[in-house]
């Protein structure tokens, strides 16, 4: 579904991202390791268009999210076909992004009302079903504010699931959590997971979470995808000395 053409990006005079060529088959679950500031931010914000490549491309369901102008600029798809693709991917960021001000409820069912054209019966249906998903169907009527973080994330994981999406990014959605409450988050997208059909990017620093979820790994380091594998392959054969040295670290 998703393919990585030699995707660069700088910012400023730092090169980030230096030729990364990375395909996600339908389905299949790939989580993307490595240390801080490897870029791996970077790739998944890409893939939802937050950011623009400086050269390199990246295609879904076989089609260029950016074209090459002439001049060597990118320029987006056009805004109706973009808007087509984009509906195909969905992302739940390391802070969970929730609208405050929103219940619960309604934060999931704004966007399948207002992307996706839904009746606000049929949405809020769709959004239950979610919600029950990740547990918490009884907190329909909740405010954010009133809600943890494992919590938060769970309705931010609905929130992205209800558009129903062929490739869902997660990034480092962990992170911010209370040791306590990240093993609910990992439950829950391990559930998802399990379910099949549905093609993930796990951006992580859960190790044992990548190794038990993930189809694939792909190790990134210094913008480069420096090796890859199944995670028997990455994580008890590591062959670069990259890898084995990061790997150390969480032993
Ligand atoms: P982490 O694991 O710490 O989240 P990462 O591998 O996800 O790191 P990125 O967040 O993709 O890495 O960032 C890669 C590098 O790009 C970092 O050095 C970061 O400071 C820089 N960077 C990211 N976004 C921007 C931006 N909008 N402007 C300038 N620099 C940026």
């Amino acid at each position: 579904v998703v393919r990585y053409l030699n995707i660069r990006k700088s910012f400023g005079d730092i090169e980030v991202l230096k030729g990364i060529d990375l395909d996600i088959a339908p389905g299949e679950k790939v989580a993307l390791i490595g240390p801080s500031g490897s870029g791996k931010t970077t790739l998944g914000r890409l893939l939802m268009t937050l950011e623009e490549p400086t050269s390199g491309t990246i295609e879904v369901n076989g089609e260029s999210l950016w074209h090459m102008k002439s001049g060597g600029r990118q320029v987006r798809a056009n805004e109706k076909h973009l808007h087509q693709m984009r509906s195909s991917i969905g992302m739940v960021f390391q802070h969970f992004n929730l609208f405050p001000h929103m219940t619960v409820l309604r934060n999931v069912t704004e966007a399948p009302i207002r992307v996706l054209g839904l009746a606000k019966e049929e949405a809020r249906e769709r959004a239950v079903l979610m919600l029950r998903k990740v547990g918490l169907e009884e907190k329909l009527d909740a405010y954010p504010a009133q809600l943890s973080g494992g919590q938060k994330q769970r309705v931010a994981i609905a929130r992205a699931l209800v558009m129903r999406p062929k490739v869902m990014v997660f990034d480092e959605v962990t992170s911010a959590l209370d040791p306590e409450l990240v093993g609910e988050v990992l439950e829950v997208i391990k559930e998802i997971a399990s379910e099949g059909e549905m093609a993930m990017l796990l951006i992580t620093h859960e190790m044992e979470f990548a190794r038990d979820v993930a189809d694939r790994v792909v190790f990134a380091a210094d913008g480069r995808i420096v090796e890859e594998g199944t995670p028997k392959e990455v994580f008890e054969h590591p062959q670069s000395e990259r890898l084995q040295a990061f790997l150390r670290r969480f032993r």
